[in-house]
């Protein structure tokens, strides 16, 4: 079980609350696509998350263990930035290979890993190459394979696509919709954009300015929007 609860979070940045009390209940193996306009807090409510910020008030559960309090290697849930955050002077092998070997993998298991991973991610033929000698699109998948060889219980990828052009992004949005089906486990995909949010998620978030507007399946947000944010953004009359 790797449901995320989310309980009366809050975040404050100086005098700034970026995130005001928020509760929240992600589904086991679902594909949840928190969606809001730049600045309204989807990467600061993720990064808590993941453990990379630590909340001002409230408490996260992950898979029914309350981590509140837990490091980020010890979570569970595995991040992917938009901006890939590789290591350049790694090869492909390297930048994969590199939170396993720091946590005392053995050879045989890291490298059947690699090995499994990089099939199905399509990496194969480049894992000797450096990451600026790949395109945009392989080195999101080098993103994906880093954090894949983790095997979380959680996925959290924020914005992965933007940087990428519009045809490649159309691709990369099955062949995770595709990864998400094989893995089984729960995916948290961020976004600004709203098309992606209705054409990838089983169940979408909607926020602003720190709040929660509507968190629903597709069709009921199209249906039967809570309120004139969540119909004008994604686009229905009120
Ligand atoms: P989004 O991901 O939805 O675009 P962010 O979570 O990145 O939004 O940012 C939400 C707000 O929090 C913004 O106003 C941003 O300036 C502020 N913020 C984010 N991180 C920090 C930080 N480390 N220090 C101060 N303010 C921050
Ligand atoms: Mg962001």
């Amino acid at each position: 079980m790797a449901g995320i609860e989310l309980v009366g979070l809050s975040k404050r940045f100086k005098q700034e609350t970026v995130i005001e009390n928020l509760s929240l209940s992600i589904r086991d193996g679902s594909f949840t696509v928190l969606v809001g306009p730049s600045g309204c807090g989807k990467s600061t409510l993720l990064r808590m998350v993941a453990g990379l910020e630590r909340q001002s008030e409230g408490r996260i559960w992950i898979g029914g263990r309350d981590v509140s309090e837990t490091p980020p290697g010890l979570r569970d849930v595995a991040m992917v930035f938009q901006n890939y955050a590789l290591y350049p002077t790694m090869s492909v092998r390297g930048n994969i290979e590199f939170g396993l070997r720091n946590k005392g993998v053995p050879k045989a298991q890291r490298e059947r890993l690699i090995g499994d991973i990089s099939d199905i991610v399509g990496l194969a033929p480049y894992l000797d190459k450096k990451p600026q000698s790949l395109s945009g699109g392989q080195r999101q998948r080098v993103a994906l394979a880093r954090a894949m060889v983790k095997q979380p219980q959680v996925f959290i990828l924020d914005e992965p696509l933007s940087n990428l052009d519009a045809k490649l992004r159309g691709q990369m949005r099955t062949e995770l919709i595709q990864l998400h089906k094989r893995l089984g486990t729960t995916f948290v995909y961020v976004t600004h954009d709203q098309v992606e949010a209705m054409s990838m998620g089983d169940e979408i978030v909607i926020m602003d300015k720190g709040v929660i507007q509507q968190a629903d399946r597709p069709m009921r947000l199209y249906e039967d929007p809570d309120n004139l944010f969540a119909a004008q953004f994604i686009g229905t009359p009120a």
